[in-house]
């Protein structure tokens, strides 16, 4: 194993996953994602270089503003933190490959979504208008076995989501259906497949905890989108072993 390379590509992940997070952030408010600077949300003082460092900033000042102290979520260094590891998993797992661009730009699709999506619950059509031109290029670089699907796995995502919200009614959003459409084109439609099970499975989970405990309230919408990814993700890089697992249990 080339450690260096890998360092590298760990810190390009934490950089990347701090940009991510201005992205998932600003993108939904309709703002531009370089100016203005950094600044914080609260007393909207500049941020000096010293408080950019990712993760390591947050963890120095404790997981406040220097300025106006008020507390920032532990979401912004989850965000860097997580980009860092899936970015220094995608060699591990596709190899350093015509595959690899692809793995790197699903994570980063990903994680944009997971920041707006818990954030403000939207799935911006921005990213996904931006992300699904590189996909279906990438896809045509580093095709899947056979060749059609993509277009076999975007189809399959897209109406798959899209017959969810009609039969439920409305409790599955318009971004949640599109980027199963462009996850699709990625991932092909096994694996959209299995996206589609971990994440109601995992929705299912998580929501009925969270109901038990009294976090929410029933009938009050939690996002799907995290559970999306969470499942795109499980699915793109674990999708062997997960049916190696699934095969285990039912024999
Ligand atoms: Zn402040």
């Amino acid at each position: 194993m080339n450690y260096l390379l890998h360092t590298y590509i760990f810190i390009a992940g934490l950089i990347f996953g701090s940009f991510y997070n201005v992205v998932g952030l600003r993108i939904p408010k309709k703002e531009s994602i370089i100016h203005p600077g950094s600044h914080c949300v609260t007393c909207d003082r500049s941020l000096h270089w010293s408080e950019l460092v990712p993760v390591l900033s947050w963890v120095f000042q404790g997981g406040k503003c220097r300025g106006c102290k008020t507390s920032i979520s532990f979401i912004y260094p989850l965000i860097e933190l997580s980009t860092a590891i899936l970015f220094t998993i995608s060699p591990l797992v596709v190899g350093w490959s015509k595959e690899l661009p692809v793995a790197l730009a699903l994570v980063s699709l990903l994680v944009i979504v997971l920041v707006s999506d818990i954030k403000y619950m939207i799935i911006p059509d921005k990213v996904l208008l931006f992300f699904l031109p590189v996909f279906i290029v990438l896809r045509i670089i580093s095709p899947l076995n056979p060749w059609w699907d993509m277009l076999a796995g975007a189809v399959l995502g897209f109406c798959l989501l899209l017959l969810i919200a009609v039969i439920s009614k409305g409790g599955m959003g318009g971004g949640d259906i599109k980027l199963m459409g462009v996850l699709g084109i990625v991932l092909g439609w096994k694996a959209v497949l299995m996206t589609f099970f971990l994440a109601s499975f995992s929705g299912a989970v998580i929501g009925i905890s969270l109901m038990a405990t009294g976090k929410v309230k029933r009938r009050e919408p939690i996002p799907f989108g995290p559970f999306l990814v969470l499942g795109a993700l499980c699915s793109y890089f674990l999708y062997d072993e997960l049916i190696s697992l699934y095969l285990y249990i039912l024999r």
